[in-house]
């Protein structure tokens, strides 16, 4: 999955840090990175950027320290939409998730999760006064009122549900991710994880469920998300009741026919090929 890069780990530890020549910077815009893609990934170093900048007898904007991976710090920037450095591009986020190394795919998403944090906390939503970063921790705090703003991440569930030898699988409606999902949604406030994942079910097709087991948990910094993945088996035979401004299809799929996962990034498709790999084994013992 996208956060499984060991031997290599993500440091999310907040520091003060300053951008040193060979730091990773990384710029937003729309819903865009800016980096090149020739086969790898490349993201804009301090040293291309501040090289750039001066040429072009410009300011080198403010940075703020995000996060490492190995030896390497990334840092968030404003890379202007104008910005023309030979090979970068702004490339969209959606497609940076078929894109290599593992690292840097995390990266991105981790990076973007970040932005849009900051992006949407620069003003207190309590008394309107413009926040300052924190120098202890991954927190903005209102100079005014003492409001303290931390970074949010929106829980969401994955479920598998299964019935015998089959799983359910869905399509979305109106997304660009157009291949098979699972039933998903986010956790409301006020309930539990397992408590979403009945109500989920039972929203998006109608359907009771039992037995709800944890499976793993994944960060999903494209949406913001923590994504927690569940199986449950089916509680009582019914016809499927497709909730259809969410879902396009939801069908009964045999473990036989479940697809491979080549990309290994989401949990989604990891939990799919965990029940075919299940089944498959509990069918060599029959
Ligand atoms: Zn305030």
């Amino acid at each position: 999955m996208i956060q499984d890069i060991a031997p290599l780990k993500l440091n999310n530890a907040y520091h003060r840090k300053k951008p040193k020549n060979n730091s990773r910077m990384l710029g937003f815009f729309d819903r865009m990175i800016y980096l090149k893609y020739d086969e790898k990934i490349e993201f804009l170093t301090y040293e291309q950027w501040t090289d750039t900048r001066r040429e072009q007898k410009k300011e080198i904007p403010e940075s703020v320290y995000l996060f490492s991976i190995g030896e390497e710090d990334y840092f968030l920037t404003d890379i202007a939409a104008d910005t023309q450095i030979e090979g970068f591009a702004f490339h969209k986020m959606f497609s940076v998730r078929t894109m290599q190394p593992m690292k840097d795919v995390l990266a991105a998403a981790t990076a973007w999760h970040l932005y849009v944090w900051y992006r949407d906390n620069q003003f207190c939503g309590r008394c309107g006064t413009k926040l300052a970063h924190d120098t202890l921790q991954r927190m903005m705090r209102c100079p005014k009122c003492g409001n303290l703003v931390f970074p949010k991440i929106a829980p969401a569930v994955i479920i598998g549900l299964t019935d015998g030898d089959k799983i359910l699988m869905t399509k979305y409606a109106g997304r660009e991710y157009k291949r098979y999902a699972l039933i998903a949604g986010f956790t409301e406030i006020g309930e539990t994880a397992e408590e979403t994942v009945a109500r989920e079910v039972m929203e998006e097709v109608g359907l009771k469920v039992k037995n709800i087991r944890y499976y793993k948990s994944q960060p999903w910094g494209f949406d913001s998300n923590l994504l927690l993945g569940y199986f449950c088996d089916l509680a009582e035979k019914a016809e499927i009741q497709l909730e259809e401004e969410e879902l396009s299809l939801a069908e009964w799929v045999d473990y036989k026919d479940v697809p491979d996962d080549p990309e290994g990034l989401s949990l989604t498709r990891e939990m799919m090929v965990h029940f075919r790999k299940s089944r498959e084994k509990n069918h060599q013992n029959d």
